[in-house]
């Protein structure tokens, strides 16, 4: 159950504006080839006081594992503050 509320606040975070902490390289939390999903066509904007590069147990990783859980982590607070605070 934690796998899918942390799925739903992930796709929500997509929805509030939010981009993968590991587009540069998906690999990071998905495995497989070195995969960078580039600036797509709304680019990538870096929230000051968050890691430019993939972020351990980031709730916008790109992949999580079945029977996985991501809360916010402290980078992700710092983000959703910058934003809508
Ligand atoms: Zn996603």
């Amino acid at each position: 159950m934690q796998t899918i509320a942390s799925i739903l606040a992930h796709e929500i975070g997509h929805c509030i504006g939010f981009r993968h902490t590991d587009y540069m390289d998906r690999n990071y939390s998905c495995g497989g080839a070195h995969t960078n999903e580039g600036a797509s066509n709304v680019g990538a904007i870096l929230i000051p006081g968050t890691p430019s590069t993939a972020d351990a147990n980031s709730w916008m990783l790109s992949c999580i594992n079945s029977g996985g859980n991501r809360p916010f982590n402290v980078n992700d607070v710092i983000a959703l503050n910058y934003l809508y605070k």
